[in-house]
């Protein structure tokens, strides 16, 4: 999902796109109205008001006096300051908390309008921004229309707030208002179109980035999220020894931070020759493999190295098959050969370093 941060500047044209948005079927988060949410009377914030600025920026229903408060702060810089400690942190809130309904719901785009979305510094928690801008001729004659002022008082309050221009500037998407309101909203279905596709391929990393994470087991110095031990089981035929030593000597010290076990005369040859301190088990013919087998199946066994020899005939052939499929009936990670067998070292070593650095 995409979190899309709305903004403009007054008579812009915000709130028509905004409209739009929401006629299209959007969710579009609307901060003014979270604004008021967070100073209705007997909530935290309007306790915290009374407390700051006292009764008289109350009506006597109790409802907050905006009016005469919203004076007072457009002087005084420390009140508005102070307004804002209280304000600002409740409406945050308030939209995560939707942000992540929509989140849970599916929703591909969010829209979030929020007027003042640079000057509190809100567009770095946005995915993208779009401003909605216009013509500052336009603005002005749109203001003094909707709001019946003189062209002065109309000037007074753009002068009061961040350039639009600025905005532009930061933003990743502009909308120019400046026309007929259908160019207006072909521009709109032009972004909305664009965001679909990006919110696509953002699932796509989601989706591939969870199943991931979910497949790879976490574990810390060869201890998972449960606190179990991984034991990890080492078997090589005759001519495969060599390849055996070669990659417990090089992945020596990831091997050891797991439980070892191993049939006989690997086990001999590792704990002698590399050094790792390893749980001995029967040699393979005399049921070693067997024996490894039984720990696998009571899921003792988190991990099994078994370096067949292909080429040469066992004589406990029927172990070796058993050993492999009980493996594959508990869905034990199992490799027959050295390459696989390095892939999963390394996938061990990675996976344990990430969880060390956590
Ligand atoms: P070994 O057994 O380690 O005792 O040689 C391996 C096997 O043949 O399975």
């Amino acid at each position: 999902m995409l979190v899309v941060g709305l903004t403009g500047g007054i008579a812009s044209g915000k709130s028509t796109t905004a409209k739009f948005l929401k006629e299209l079927g959007f969710v579009v988060l609307d901060a003014d109205r979270y604004a008021r949410d967070a100073v209705r009377p007997g909530t935290p914030g309007w306790q915290e008001i009374m407390e700051a600025f006292g009764s008289e920026y109350f009506h006597l229903d109790g409802e907050l006096n905006r009016g005469k408060l919203g004076r007072l702060v457009f002087q005084d810089a420390a009140a508005r300051q102070r307004l804002n400690e209280i304000v600002h942190p409740k409406v945050i809130a308030m939209m995560e908390r939707d942000i992540q309904a929509a989140a849970e719901q599916g929703e591909a785009l969010i829209f979030v309008d929020v007027p003042l979305l640079y000057e509190i510094g809100l567009d770095k928690r946005m995915d993208t921004v779009i401003v909605v801008n216009v013509d500052p001729e336009i603005q002005l004659q749109r203001l003094q229309q909707r709001d019946s002022l003189s062209r002065e008082e109309a000037q007074r309050r753009v002068d009061s707030q961040m350039p639009l221009a600025l905005k532009v500037q930061q933003a990743e998407y502009v909308i120019d208002n400046s026309g007929s309101i259908e160019e207006t909203l072909s521009q709109v279905k032009k972004i909305v179109d664009e965001l679909l596709a990006r919110s696509a391929v953002d699932m796509k990393k989601t989706r591939k980035n969870g199943s991931e994470s979910e497949l790879a087991p976490k574990l810390q110095n060869g201890t998972d999220n449960r606190g179990r031990r991984w034991r990890v089981a080492l078997i090589a035929h005759d001519e495969k020894k060599s390849v055996m030593l070669k990659l417990a000597s090089r992945f020596k010290e990831t091997l050891s931070r797991y439980d070892l076990v191993a049939t006989g005369t690997t086990g001999k040859i590792l704990t002698e020759e590399v050094g790792l301190e390893i749980k001995r088990m029967q040699s393979g013919p005399y049921g070693g493999d067997q024996q490894i087998g039984a720990l696998v199946a009571d899921e003792e066994i988190d991990l099994v190295i078994f370096l067949r020899d292909p080429l040469t005939a066992q004589p406990h052939e029927p172990d070796i098959t058993a050993l492999m499929r009980v493996c594959d009936v508990h869905n034990v990670p199992l490799a027959t050969n050295e390459a696989t067998a390095a892939m999963l070292l390394v996938a061990l070593a990675e996976l344990d370093q990430e969880n060390d650095c956590r």
